[in-house]
């Protein structure tokens, strides 16, 4: 074994073991049930903490039913509890619909695309990830051992089944309620039965209202692009068509009053609580701002027409994200912005630095809409962090709580929670990455990771003297739940 692979083996046993503890601690008991900390200080810790679940607080958010304890060797075992009490409502995800209508289900994203040139995968979402045994095995009761072989496939797809079976139309709450997830925002291009409220919120999509001309030299421009774009144009032509048209009006301002505003209000009517673009899987973050002459211009040259030159499009585009999002202010709906590196072997990673939004975060004609970077900006996690001094920009923990083990996700989130920890949002991810790893899966081990880490950041401020207990229990709150209840006004 060479000395890389054996480090990659011991830093995958130490992990094994941390998560085997953790969940062997998990088994569900009574709260004053057996305990796993083994010291005189750990019995004072489970007495003070079982007082403060007693709070209104903790006591009225219940416990969750994965975690009902999350007491890691070097996770303060009181905020381990407390972090473990609190249902949290989770930014992010892609559920599936339930059955009846899961077979088949293609509206958990906008760019959907199973056939894209390989790219080279995380370990997160390898089939031998060594958490997703403890994913199944806590969701199904399946005991496999990954990689699965075709014969571990098809028993992992029948205990699915058996759950699906059982649950029904109800399966989507199921897979919450043993997430500890109260709340999903489902970032889905159309919801369904079984993703409603209050236990999911819709979250829609609007990059096809950015690109409502030519766009053969974009599609052109990567192998990926040439999947995106005619998917991205069936998104507009549904758009069109729930408004009872078949094609896009002749000028900018009739495309804007006649598509883009009524869209926005049909979404945010149908209960969408925020609008997603997925824009950096299309072009860079760097909006210019372009005068409406200008837009118009280009708009009135092209609509109908052939190619279009790309600095042109390019200022449309740029005009029309403002429009959206300070229509998006006016109506109450936060955007989202995918912000992380993102699949696909062609994706401009530095085209996703979020100091390109920058522009977008200080114009003052948009301080009245709210913006939230999805995935925390990985690999501009400080770039991210610097930006929550806006009074409008947030960020949220999906998509890295799936990739990143919990120590190195802590991190730069403890540098988050000392600086601006009202502005962090705790987030899954869940999606159907793959058989083995389906959106129930990634939601449980995101949730998992995500719970962690915030015990280790919060962990390390309480010992090194920056935060009172009672500080590292209000920040938890506000990570895992009261952040976003504000934010989308939940309360
Ligand atoms: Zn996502």
């Amino acid at each position: 074994m060479s000395n890389s692979k054996l480090a990659l083996f011991c830093f995958g046993a130490a992990w094994m073991f941390i998560l085997g503890v953790v969940y062997a601690q998990n088994a569900p008991h009574s709260a004053g049930g057996p305990d796993s900390v083994n010291s005189a200080k750990g019995a004072d810790a489970r007495r003070q903490t079982a007082k403060e679940l007693a709070k209104p607080w903790g006591g009225a958010l219940g416990t969750a039913p994965v975690l009902r304890e999350l007491l890691g060797s070097s996770i303060d075992p009181q905020i381990a509890r407390v972090i473990a009490s609190i249902k949290a409502i989770d930014n992010h995800a892609h559920p599936v619909l339930p059955p009846p209508h899961d077979r088949g289900d293609r509206g958990f994203d906008a760019l959907p695309v199973d056939n894209m040139e390989p790219q080279t995968d995380p370990v997160a979402w390898r089939a031998d990830n060594p958490q997703l045994p403890l994913a199944w095995k806590a969701l199904w009761g399946f005991a496999g051992k990954a990689p699965l072989d075709a014969q571990g496939m098809s028993q992992l797809e029948a205990a699915r089944s058996r759950v699906k079976a059982q649950q029904g139309v109800h399966y989507d709450e199921w897979v919450l309620d043993h997430s500890g997830i109260e709340t999903m925002l489902a970032n889905r291009v159309v919801t369904g039965p079984g993703i409603t409220p209050p236990r999911f919120r819709w979250v829609a999509y609007e990059d096809a209202l950015l690109f409502p001309l030519d766009n053969t030299a974009l599609a052109a421009t990567t192998p990926d692009k040439k999947l995106f774009f005619p998917l991205e144009e069936r998104i507009r032509a549904r758009y069109l068509q729930d408004l009872g048209l078949g094609a896009i009006p002749s000028t900018l301002d009739e495309y804007i009053a006649n598509i883009v505003v009524p869209t926005l209000r049909k979404q945010h009517a149908k209960g969408a609580v925020a609008a997603k673009f997925e824009i950096a899987y299309l072009r860079g973050f760097g909006f210019s701002d372009p005068s409406r002459e200008d837009a118009q211009r280009i708009y009135r040259k092209y609509v109908g027409q052939g190619t279009v030159a790309a600095a042109d499009y390019q200022t449309l585009q740029d005009f029309l994200f403002r429009v959206i999002a300070a229509e998006c202010g006016r109506l109450g709906m936060v955007v989202h912005l995918h912000c992380m590196s993102g699949g696909g072997s062609y994706f401009g990673i530095a085209g996703a630095n979020p100091l390109l939004l920058e522009p977008i975060f200080n114009d003052p004609r948009l301080r009245g809409t709210k913006f939230v970077l999805l995935h925390g900006g990985w690999p501009f996690v400080r770039e991210a962090g610097a930006l929550l001094q806006k009074p409008n920009v947030y960020l949220d923990l999906s998509q890295q709580s799936l990739t990143f083990p919990p120590h190195t996700l802590a991190g730069w989130l403890r540098e988050w929670l000392e600086t601006f920890p009202d502005k962090v949002l705790y987030g899954t991810d869940g999606y159907p990455f793959s058989a083995e790893l389906g959106w129930e899966e990634s939601t449980w081990i995101a949730n998992h990771n995500a719970r962690e880490a915030l015990g280790l950041a919060l962990t390390g401020m309480l010992r090194d003297g920056e935060i009172s207990l009672d500080r590292a229990r209000d920040i938890a709150e506000s990570v895992l739940r009261r952040s976003a209840e504000q934010l989308y006004a939940m309360r």
